[in-house]
């Protein structure tokens, strides 16, 4: 089976682990600062906070900007149901922009138009969660624009993206969000197994954030209410959760990052070589703003149903009886039951809901051999004939 992700583990890769398993501390030593100051200092961020998933790093953003009940959430429908949740577990409410469907990412003159419509009636958002879906920045200079018009702050669920960058930059410096949220989800662009992390440059978020990944609790006596009891003493002063990173999953993380930029530089090879054989077949490849280097944690086509004399179904189901592990990314968040049973309905969202019946996510992995790739393009030519 070719898989559409996997992970690359080297000795190396071992070898930190292992070494973390003897020493005296497997969580909560030196390995996970170690590992959040590599991260911070490789996007040219202040602060970097680790936890064990993106999902825990969405929901303790959402929190540290102090989203709660009564206020409001907004997010693209063509995404993880992750990026939608954290703000219910905050007690608020979520509202879907719409895609650009040459992207697949949150497109700003919808998300314009709705914050028109949403000052009318006194219904603005608190946070928007723009996600750059594939690895592709979504166009956060005009996102960020209108979060200064209308007063709003700015998660970008970059899942997808470390490593990439958009204009120049690497994707989590925080020019144009609050915070940054990376997934190190063995599928992602570097691993921990299970792990995410949070990324600011403002010393108060960056605060709130580790306050909440280790319940509430400080050490640190500026933060407290007063004097120390001793040695022994630490207050709690916010609900927080157990979010903490593992330093075993830490030391993982540290190896792997070291080939980050070499993991990207691959996936660029294979996207420009899927880009050039996949030219003559009814599929539409995936279009590049000319500002974005993407992480191409995803290459997702979509087929050109009307020049096609099969169905995404049957296309779907060819590639899989040829052994290729091809998926589908996103099921519309709005589409699904319990945020059907929040009151959205199919229609909501035209152009992701035209999105999800045409897209495949075809095999992206660094250790994705030539061969390996062209049997994959074989098997789609040979899938979308009757
Ligand atoms: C993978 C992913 C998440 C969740 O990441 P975990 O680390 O698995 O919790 C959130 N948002 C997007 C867009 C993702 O792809």
């Amino acid at each position: 089976m070719i898989p559409y992700g996997r992970q690359h583990i080297t000795q190396k890769d071992i070898d930190a682990v292992t070494a973390v398993l003897t020493s005296d501390f497997l969580t909560q030593g030196p390995m996970v600062p170690r590992f959040e100051a590599l991260v911070a200092a490789k996007v040219g961020a202040r602060h970097a906070r680790a936890v064990n998933s993106a999902t825990s790093a969405l929901h303790i953003a959402c929190l540290a900007l102090g989203v709660g009940a009564g206020d409001r959430v907004w997010t693209s429908p063509v995404t993880f149901v992750a990026s939608s949740n954290c703000a219910l577990y905050c007690g608020a409410q979520v509202d879907f922009v719409d895609i650009d469907p040459r992207t697949f990412n949150l497109d700003p003159a919808k998300l314009k138009e709705k914050l028109e419509r949403a000052r009318a009636t006194g219904t603005l958002p608190k946070v928007v969660i723009p996600v750059h879906l594939c690895g592709q920045s979504c166009n956060m200079a005009a996102i960020h624009a209108l979060s200064r018009e209308y007063g709003f702050r700015v998660i970008e669920d970059a899942s997808h993206a470390i490593g990439g960058k958009y204009q120049g930059h690497y994707i989590g410096d925080g020019r144009y969000a609050d915070i940054t949220v990376f997934s190190f989800h063995p599928v992602k662009i570097v691993t921990t197994a299970e792990g995410g992390i949070a990324i600011t440059n403002d010393d108060a978020l960056a605060e709130r954030l580790s306050l909440l990944r280790s319940h509430g609790i400080t050490r640190d006596p500026q933060h407290m209410t007063q004097p120390s009891d001793g040695p022994w003493y630490y207050q709690q002063i916010a609900l927080g959760y157990n979010y903490r990173m593992t330093d075993l999953q830490a030391a993982l993380g540290i190896s792997q990052m070291e080939r980050l930029d070499e993991y990207v530089t691959r996936r660029h090879e294979i996207a420009q070589r899927y880009d050039v054989l996949l030219a003559d077949l009814p599929v539409t490849t995936p279009w590049q703003a000319p500002d974005v280097y993407s992480a191409w944690h995803l290459y997702v086509v979509r087929l050109q149903t009307v020049r096609i004399p099969v169905t995404h179904v049957q296309v779907f189901t060819r590639l899989r009886e040829a052994g290729i592990g091809v998926n589908l990314h996103y099921i519309p968040v709005h589409t699904q039951p319990y945020y059907q049973a929040l009151g959205f309905k199919q229609g909501d969202f035209p152009e992701a809901e035209r999105y999800y019946p045409e897209a495949i996510s075809l095999p992206m992995y660094p250790t994705l051999t030539d061969a390996e790739q062209d049997y994959v393009v074989e098997a789609l030519r040979a899938a979308l004939t009757p």
